[in-house]
């Protein structure tokens, strides 16, 4: 059994449903840390986090991962047991074996290999792990993020194995992210009887206006490859259940996926602007999920292009879409980021699962855009 399978094996077999880490990342640092690497570990409240570094100074690549995974669901809707990893066809099961235990171990694996062959680098190489992405993701990246800036770490390039392939493993280079910002939003009314309205101040009537400019609103034309910045309303909950009461308040929540053309701070100032323009007594609390990021043509991206089509046989699609990821918290340190992982149509999903020659290919992958940055670049 191959190096990368046997370890994404062992990593499944350890059920870390987020935030646990179930000692994924001392069997990962144990290895990494015979190759050579200084190893810290960074634990945050009930996470665990890893720091590997291999190299003195110099450009810093960073190979970025979450050892968590989501919970299994009912063991039944599997058809195998979730945490007990199954080959089937030629095809690896196990929960976390796509999001994204087998992208860690070939991380480890191309990482090993890639010291191994070239001991005096270029730059230095590194590993982060996590065991707080599926979850709150507060005590996870981006608490390292904060320990970073506080101590002046410098990184260049950072690349998340988050699984983004779409149908063949190297079809997608994602290039960043949009960003997401929440709000709880509570319009303070007067309660009433409907029949005597001018006695009573009707939060639902005073809010449609300003919900329906927000909601109307054209942000932006896009950024880039990036689609225009959204607003939706998630949840509206206003009255008592009977119909000659007007309510004393209404709750709204809404959400932003928004493009680099945006900041959550000025997000927050348009839309409370146009609350205040609509005159409403207002409540709100906003949840800053995480800036967007963009990587711009430069070497990092331009060798990422260069690996995938030697490995998918033609160039990859470059996308900015999808969820959020950790590399939100890794770009406000002045990284580019960008996403190679493996096919992602059965994360989250009963019977995730990997296929066993795109796992086996993956450390190949990494290693060669490891050595296009730290060997070939310097
Ligand atoms: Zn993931």
């Amino acid at each position: 059994m191959s190096d990368v399978l046997q370890l994404t094996r062992d990593l499944i077999a350890r059920a870390s449903v987020t935030p646990e880490d179930l000692g994924c990342q001392a069997l990962i640092s144990e290895r990494l840390q015979r190759a050579g690497f200084r190893c810290e570990h960074l634990r945050y409240g009930e996470v665990d986090n890893l720091w590997a570094v291999h190299g003195e100074d110099g450009p810093t690549l960073v190979l970025l991962g979450h050892t968590d995974v989501v919970p299994s669901g009912p063991r039944e809707a599997w058809a195998s047991d979730p945490f007990v990893p199954e080959i089937r066809d030629g095809v690896l099961y196990g929960r976390g074996a796509a999001d994204m235990k087998g992208s860690v171990a070939a991380f480890v694996v191309a990482l090993e290999r890639f010291v191994a062959a070239h001991p005096g680098h270029a730059g230095r190489v590194a590993l982060l792990l996590t065991s707080d992405e599926e979850g709150d993701a507060i005590d996870g990246v981006r608490r390292v993020a904060d320990t970073f800036r506080a101590r002046g770490e410098r990184l260049d390039w950072c690349v998340t194995g988050e699984p983004s392939s779409t149908a063949k493993l190297g079809d997608l280079l994602r290039v960043g992210r949009r960003g997401t910002l929440s709000a709880t939003l509570n319009v303070i009314g007067v309660q009433g009887h409907v029949a005597y309205p001018d006695k009573a101040r009707n939060p639902i009537h005073q809010a449609m206006p300003a919900l329906s400019e927000l909601a109307a609103r054209r942000w932006d034309e896009g950024y880039e490859t990036f689609p225009p910045t959204s607003f939706q309303i998630s949840n509206v909950h206003a009255g008592t259940g009977a119909n000659n009461v007007i309510p004393g308040e209404l709750q709204v929540l809404f959400n932003l996926r928004y493009n680099p053309s945006w900041n959550a701070e000025a997000l927050e100032r348009e839309c409370e602007q146009v609350l205040r323009a609509h005159g409403l007594e207002y409540e709100i609390r906003w949840f800053r999920g995480g800036e967007p990021f963009y990587t711009p043509e430069g070497p990092l991206r331009a060798a990422a292009r260069e690996v995938l089509a030697k490995f998918s046989g033609a160039a990859p699609a470059e996308s900015t879409g999808g969820g959020t990821s950790d590399a939100r918290f890794i770009a406000p340190l002045g990284a580019q980021c960008i996403e190679i992982g493996p096919v992602n149509a059965s994360i989250h999903k009963v019977d995730e699962h990997v296929s066993v020659a795109d796992l086996e290919a993956l450390p190949d992958l990494y290693l060669a855009l490891i050595e296009r940055l730290l060997v070939q670049a310097s």
